[in-house]
């Protein structure tokens, strides 16, 4: 198995380099921000209480956000070439709750790839994917909140990683396949996983 964390900012391409990953290595994907947009549209309890979080651009309380991640993970880890963590963890009680869910389960993490891309390019790049897809939470107001509470919350899981040596740091400015090529190239130095063996 090839158990990955997606790493970075709010708009620093994740869910892209993502469908990528999916595309090459057969990994599966937990995007957290995806399935709590699924409740939100589908109008359920969680949907609900995501949304009052969500629109003022703060993190789900952890004990919520890892029983959503340990319903997500259980149906998929026993089958599946591997896991895609997209915007899970967010902060370090999430890194521990995935540490112990995984090593529970009889597996591990692998590597953690950080997309690193300067802030202004991150602003510019929501504000352009609020206006393509009406994505509710690309708002000026919300972008600014979104990335004071990523600075604030989730950077810090940068040095965690790099003291477990789990860090993968990728340039996450330039094209798309570029930046697929250099992450690539990291996960086959940190795990020996060639995008070839895993198809
Ligand atoms: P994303 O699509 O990953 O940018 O997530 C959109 C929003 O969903 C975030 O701004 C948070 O409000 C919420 N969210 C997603 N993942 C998490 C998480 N792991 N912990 C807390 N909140 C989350």
């Amino acid at each position: 198995m090839l158990n990955l964390v997606l790493f970075g900012a709010p708009g620093s391409g994740k869910g892209t380099q993502s469908e990528k990953l999916i595309a090459e290595y057969g990994l599966h994907h937990i995007s957290t921000g995806e399935v709590l947009r699924k409740h939100i549209k589908d109008g359920t309890e969680l949907g609900k209480i995501a949304d009052s979080y969500i629109s003022k651009g703060q993190l789900i309380p952890d004990t919520l956000m890892i029983d959503i991640l340990r319903h997500e993970l259980e149906g998929i880890i026993g089958d599946s070439k591997g896991v895609i963590f997209d915007g899970f963890p967010r902060t370090v009680p999430q890194a521990h709750a995935l540490d112990s869910m995984l090593a529970e389960m009889g597996h591990e993490l692998h590597g953690v790839v950080g997309l690193e891309v300067p802030e202004d390019e991150l602003k510019r790049r929501m504000i352009e994917r609020g206006k393509q897809t009406g994505r509710a939470d690309d708002n000026e107001e919300t972008i600014t909140n979104r990335l004071k509470v990523y600075h604030a919350q989730t950077e810090p899981l940068r040095a965690h990683y790099i003291g477990k040596k789990k860090y993968m740091q990728i340039n996450g400015q330039g094209s798309v396949d570029d930046i697929f090529a250099n992450i690539a190239k990291e996960i086959e130095k940190k795990t020996g996983t060639g995008r070839e063996k895993q198809q």
